[in-house]
């Protein structure tokens, strides 16, 4: 694996400087190669025929997704169902507009939340998620700590089998008691709600960015 090639590499120089028999300072391994192991996540609130959450993770060049009917909860008493549906390309985790009504999942789409997350534990994603127990930390604007996603056992019937998992926020510094996903039901890519995406209205983040572009500027010194 490359970026395995890489860490080690990177650390051929601290490794050959030290003898790990004399020295109680850990040897370059696994520690320090699962300490970026993750990627970017994303989460979209999507109007379609009912409305739900998507939650995505980039692993192996895609983002695996579910769709949480609930949404994630920064509560930890909480634990909501998330039905994992096909993967999508890593640049979706950009995506915010909206599909036109009679495609498959027409309705307006909002970027809810973005950012990266780390995998807590030395197995590899594709292993976690074969196993049915994903552990991870995420760095988002708005979700953040510890979570795990779980696959239901026994649950889901034919195409759905093994598709049925729980996310569940762990206890830890960024747990909120009673969160309500509803207080934060505006895009982190434009300020917008969700009726603003579905009415096609302008980015409340441009429009500010606009504010400062006319302010007076500076006089040129002419030449
Ligand atoms: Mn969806």
């Amino acid at each position: 694996m490359k970026e395995h090639f890489h860490s080690v590499m990177s650390l051929e120089d601290y490794q050959r400087k030290r003898d790990f028999s004399k020295t109680p300072e850990p040897a370059a391994g696994h520690a320090a190669i699962s300490a970026v192991r993750g990627g970017s996540f994303c989460v979209q609130r999507h109007d379609a025929t009912h409305l739900h959450y998507d939650f995505r993770l980039e692993m192996g060049g895609t983002l695996k997704s579910w769709a949480v009917p609930k949404g994630p909860s920064l509560d930890p008493a909480v634990k909501h169902f998330a039905a994992q549906v096909e993967d999508h390309p890593i640049e979706y985790g950009d995506f915010e507009g909206n599909i036109p009504k009679g495609n498959y999942g027409g309705g307006s789409v909002m970027l809810w939340d973005r950012g990266t997350f780390q995998l807590i534990g030395p197995e590899s994603g594709e292993a976690q998620l074969e196993r049915g127990d994903l552990k991870f930390e995420l760095h988002g604007e708005k979700l953040a700590g510890t979570w795990a996603i779980v696959r239901m056992k026994g649950r889901g019937k034919g195409g759905r089998a093994g598709k049925e998992w729980l996310l569940i926020k762990k206890k830890d510094a960024a747990a909120v008691t009673g969160w309500d996903i509803e207080q934060h039901a505006v895009s982190v890519k434009t300020g917008r709600t969700q009726a603003e995406i579905a009415a096609d209205l302008p980015s409340k983040k441009k429009a500010a960015s606009v504010k400062k572009k006319a302010a007076p500027r500076k006089k040129k010194v002419s030449a």
